[in-house]
């Protein structure tokens, strides 16, 4: 029977094991994660454990092909938008009250936010964090009750391609491994030095990336309400072409919006996500600016020296022109920040890029005019693209090693929708395997008359 063996439990890793039992897969699934089932996972365990940083985060479910990520590159836009809408009616599907997940729709650019920006105008389904612990408890149950097996809290260290062993070091047990037929990986940012050092290991041929760098900027969320009405994650961008330079609002959060730091490599950076429950209700938006730069030597080593210059003992930096201090957390503490009086550190960590920053800030000034200098920002947020291996596109496969599947950030995706979608299409091949194999042993001419 063949064995299929899920590295992390994050979005990408069950949504594939869901389209495998839902389509009665024969084979056995067995799903390692490092961090907890959803029943004993904390609140700040943000990035590890059941749904992965998904499973904590805002839950805005964005659907488009330009967002979050790449999948239609893979697979063509007609097949991207199908593979999201499985992954979005999943998470409808095991949600305590489905009908609470809100759509927001803009169809229009708002002329007030003409000529300083543009806004993209895509849907995005809104879950909320509170529910989104509610929907892992559900799908863990489902996936549990249907023979999957999950192994939590425990580390894969090692991965031997050649003989397909996933090494694992359970927290005070002895070193052990799983032998896989098939492997998919799906680590996530949390994972993503595991993921590089694979690819260093086994020369795994890679696309070129960017660097993705910027801040999260907060403020009191009345001085964007006009736009919020038109869009709930709205994102305003601008390019500079010729710079090779672009940038965009990021994943915002509105009504109850609380700011998060995230731990990767040690240092901390920045992010954000909201609640539905109106008891946490502060009023506030966040979202991140976040700055595209193509072109650079080493983007992941650029973007590490980075966020390692906007550190100060262990937390990244704070700053506000009108002295607003650091907000609290969903949980009541202040979030984990060092206090600066000015923007120089981006300048020292950033050089001139910090410029674009400095503008896009400014121009929201003039664009919502209660703005003012209400706002703070804290210092970096960031997105760590890993170096993409390369892949087989009609099932993510790598290049070199067919029988291992990578998928979510750790492959190229951004975002919820597109890792869930990318572990679907993973999923989706393996049936196709499965029923091309059953169908050879029953009709032995089978092969013959089949087209892949
Ligand atoms: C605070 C926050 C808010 C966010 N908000 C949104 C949002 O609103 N909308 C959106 O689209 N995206 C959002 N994101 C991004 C989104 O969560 C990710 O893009 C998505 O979860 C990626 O899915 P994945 O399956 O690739 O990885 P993940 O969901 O990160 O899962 C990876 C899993 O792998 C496990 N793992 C890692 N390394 C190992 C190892 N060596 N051994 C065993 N297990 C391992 C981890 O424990 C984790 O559970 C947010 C992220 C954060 C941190």
């Amino acid at each position: 029977m063949t064995k299929v063996v899920i590295v992390g439990a994050g979005v990408a890793g069950i949504n594939a094991a869901t389209k495998l039992v839902d389509n009665n897969f024969e084979g056995n699934i067995v799903i390692i994660d490092m961090g907890k089932n959803p029943y004993d996972r904390l609140p700040e365990e943000v990035m590890t454990g059941m749904l992965g940083a998904g499973g904590w985060s805002d839950g805005k479910l964005t659907y488009h092909t330009s967002i979050g990520g790449q999948l239609s590159k893979y697979c063509g836009d007609e097949k991207a938008m199908e593979l999201m809408d499985q992954v979005i009616n999943n998470f409808k599907r095991f949600h305590p009250k489905p009908e609470e997940v809100q759509c927001s729709n803009p169809v229009a650019e708002p002329d007030f936010i003409k000529p300083y920006f543009g806004l993209r105008l895509f849907p995005v389904w809104h879950v909320g964090t509170d529910y989104l612990h509610e929907i892992g408890k559900n799908w863990y149950d489902y996936l549990v009750d249907n023979g999957v097996e999950f192994v939590w809290e425990t580390k894969v260290v090692d991965i031997n391609f050649e003989t397909q062993q996933a090494f694992i070091e359970p927290e005070g047990q002895p070193y052990g491994y799983f032998n896989y037929d098939t492997l998919i990986f799906g680590v996530g940012k949390s994972g993503i030095d595991f993921g590089k050092q694979l690819a260093e290991r086994y020369e795994l041929p890679t696309e070129p990336k960017s660097v993705q760098i910027g801040v999260r900027f907060e403020a009191p969320q009345k001085h964007f309400q006009k736009l919020i009405d038109v869009s709930y994650d709205f994102k305003l961008y601008r390019k500079y072409d010729d710079k090779g330079v672009s940038l965009r609002s990021f994943c915002t959060n509105n009504n109850a919006a609380y700011v998060a730091a995230e731990h990767t490599y040690g240092d901390i950076s920045y992010n954000g996500h909201a609640k539905k429950d109106e008891s946490y209700r502060n009023d506030m938006t966040n979202f991140g600016i976040l700055m595209e730069i193509r072109g650079i030597d080493k983007p992941f080593d650029w973007s590490r020296a980075a966020v390692e210059k906007l550190q100060h003992e262990g937390v990244g930096l704070f700053y506000s022109p009108s002295q607003r201090v650091p907000s609290k957390t969903s949980e009541g503490d202040y979030v984990k920040t060092h206090v600066v009086n000015s923007m120089d550190p981006l300048w020292e960590a950033i050089g001139d890029y910090a410029s674009y920053i400095h503008e896009f800030i400014e121009d929201m000034e003039k664009v919502f005019p209660t703005l003012g200098k209400d706002w703070g920002i804290y210092m970096p947020e960031v997105k760590y693209l890993s170096p993409e291996p390369l892949v087989n596109y009609e099932d993510l496969s790598l290049t070199r090693f067919p029988n291992v599947h990578f998928v979510g950030d750790a492959l190229s995706a951004r975002g919820i929708t597109v890792s869930g979608a990318q572990g679907t299409y993973v999923a989706e091949a393996l049936l196709i395997d499965e029923d091309h194999k059953e169908k050879i042993k029953k009709y032995p001419d089978f092969i013959e008359n089949i087209e892949f």
